[in-house]
């Protein structure tokens, strides 16, 4: 099968391996970049989630050159993290407009062609923080668990014409979002991961492309943990 897939900031870490995943597994993809070039065998559209001209030029393009886009992961994000008396409105706003705004913006653009076309599959990257919580990442933590009470109204609204929204919650994983944490930090956290590392970039992503293959079409409303045992029960 070869599906039209998007996945935001697809140009590196996490969602690049998304994209490879589903590259692998026979797919059409295009995946948004704002930095750097997008990797070879993908169609890059420039977009910046925040802008939503530039969300709907981005769509035009990967419709235009793969047909309406089936699976959607909603993956672009970005941290300001500080202490909550130390952050700006500007942190906040930045954060929430990025992470829950910008994931808002595109599943509803998706959303528009996954309803003609009678199916489709709506992934978010949350994070296992969204319902956990962590000092220092207030805007962040609230971004990541907003996308569970957007999921799940998708799940109910769209349900009817086979449109799944599904959350995928990863724990701490090794990209450059992570890579700039202070050693003995990283040590703290993995003290507390019951698998004792951080995850790889591909162990999510494998996750991300179950829920957009045949074999997840029964799931839906789902808050999927990728993250060693760290949030377990929340
Ligand atoms: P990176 O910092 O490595 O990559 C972030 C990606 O988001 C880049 O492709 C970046 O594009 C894109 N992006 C940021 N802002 C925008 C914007 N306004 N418009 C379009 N694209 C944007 O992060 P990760 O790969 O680590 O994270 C990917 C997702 O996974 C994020 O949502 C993150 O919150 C989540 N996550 C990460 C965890 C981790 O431990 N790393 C843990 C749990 C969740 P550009 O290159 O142009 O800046």
């Amino acid at each position: 099968m070869s599906r039209s897939v998007l996945v935001t900031g697809g140009n590196r870490g996490i969602g690049r391996a998304i994209a490879e995943a589903f590259v692998s597994a026979g797919d059409q993809v295009a995946v948004t970049y704002r930095s750097g070039e997008p990797p070879e065998g993908m169609l890059g559209v420039r977009c910046d989630v925040t802008d939503a001209d530039s969300v709907e030029a981005a769509f035009a393009e990967v419709e235009a050159a793969h047909g309406p886009v089936e699976v959607l992961v909603a993956n672009a994000g970005v941290t300001r993290d500080t202490l909550v008396l130390r952050m700006s409105e500007d942190d906040w706003a930045t954060v929430l407009e990025t992470n829950l705004t910008g994931s808002f913006r595109v599943a509803k653009r998706a959303a528009k062609g996954m309803l003609r076309l009678r199916r489709g599959r709506l992934i978010f990257i949350s994070s296992v923080v969204g319902l956990l919580g962590s000092a220092g990442q207030v805007n962040y933590a609230a971004s990541k668990a907003g996308l569970v009470g957007m999921a799940r109204s998708l799940a109910r609204e769209l349900g009817s014409r086979s449109i799944t929204a599904n959350v995928v919650a990863p724990g701490f994983v090794e990209t450059e979002m992570t890579a700039v944490l202070p050693e003995e930090k990283k040590a703290e956290y993995k003290a507390q991961i019951p698998l004792g590392r951080y995850a790889t970039t591909e162990e999510v992503a494998a996750v991300v492309q179950w829920l957009g293959s045949d074999a997840a079409a029964y799931v839906t409303g789902a808050v999927i943990p990728v993250d060693g045992g760290l949030g377990m029960g929340h």
